[in-house]
């Protein structure tokens, strides 16, 4: 054997022994960059269930699933997250993957989660002049706060009754309407439970449950049955109180005086009714300053600062 074949054979030694030694390297980093990838991604998401009618499997130009990792951070981050509604939220925001994090903690807070009137407990009455009253909060039949007799120059209404620091403010705000050429007057304020059974019955005749559930109470759910409510002017959608300086001047000052507009435009999947203009409820200057300023429900404001922690 020549010298020079032994040179050619130690070279195709050396290159097959490299080309092995290389092959086992790379296999060997594969399998463990596999296995790495397989525990986390196994660890972190849920198991999607296959060929399961109600969970088609996605489509590769949707969004990927996001973990439940991901979900927690991002609902904590939320500014009026509670601890005790994580789970609520965790299965909300995963049944309507399309909300907004912002949106599953405030609507899970007003309890959309759950139909209207179910799940329906006692309203707080320790809360005072801060007490919900909802399709998830109810009076009782026999419940009636302590009322004052109106004066007929602040209310027009054929029951002129009302909680009296309720009472105390309308007057001081109807007083400085005035003082801008303002005229604001009571049309209804506190309604007993059978007279909202009877209003709302004769609704329902007329217009149907459904209908009726948008802008009628049930008797127990209405907040006139607390006195802190009172309807300014009108209490009708066709007068279009909205459109009214009346009305620019409530948006401007109500809260001056401790009166939120408590069924705002837009929020009807919040509040359970539909926009009222002319309906007012009293919680207080500093209470009332705080929603208006940070354009939010009472039902949000009540979860959060209102139910203990
Ligand atoms: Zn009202």
């Amino acid at each position: 054997m020549t010298s020079s074949k032994k040179k050619k054979i130690y070279f195709y030694g050396f290159i097959l022994v490299f080309l092995i030694i290389l092959f086992i390297v790379i296999s060997f980093s594969y399998f463990i960059t596999y296995q790495n990838v397989n525990i986390t991604t196994t660890k972190s998401k849920p198991q999607i269930p296959i060929n399961d009618e109600n969970n088609p499997p996605k489509e590769d130009n949707q969004e990927p699933e996001r973990s439940e990792y991901e979900i927690t951070a991002n609902l904590r981050n939320q500014e009026y997250y509670l601890e005790r509604n994580y789970q609520r939220y965790l299965d909300y925001a995963q049944k309507y993957p399309q909300k907004s994090y912002k949106d599953v903690v405030t609507e899970v807070n007003c309890n959309i989660d759950k139909e209207f009137y179910t799940n329906t407990e006692a309203s707080n009455l320790e809360t005072g002049t801060l007490i919900l009253v909802n399709k998830f909060y109810t009076l009782n039949n026999n419940y009636v706060p302590e009322l004052v007799e109106m004066d007929s120059q602040y209310s027009h209404a054929s029951t002129k009754k009302m909680h009296p620091e309720a009472y105390d403010n309308l007057v001081k705000m109807i007083n400085a309407a005035l003082l801008d050429n303002i005229i604001l007057y009571d049309v209804s304020s506190y309604r007993s439970y059978q007279t909202q059974d009877t209003l709302y019955n004769n609704y329902v005749k007329r217009d149907g449950a459904s209908a009726a559930d948008r802008y009628s109470a049930r008797p127990g759910s209405s907040e006139h049955q607390t006195g802190l409510a009172t309807d300014l002017n009108t209490a009708s959608s066709k007068a279009h109180f909205e459109n009214s300086k009346e009305f620019a001047w409530l948006n401007n000052n109500a809260h001056k005086f401790g009166f939120i507009l408590r069924y705002p435009k837009d929020k009807e999947y919040l509040t359970g009714y539909k926009f009222e203009p002319w309906h007012y409820r009293y919680v207080g200057v500093e209470v009332a300053t705080y929603i208006k300023e940070h354009d939010i429900t009472y039902e949000e404001y009540y979860a959060y600062f209102i139910v203990s922690k």
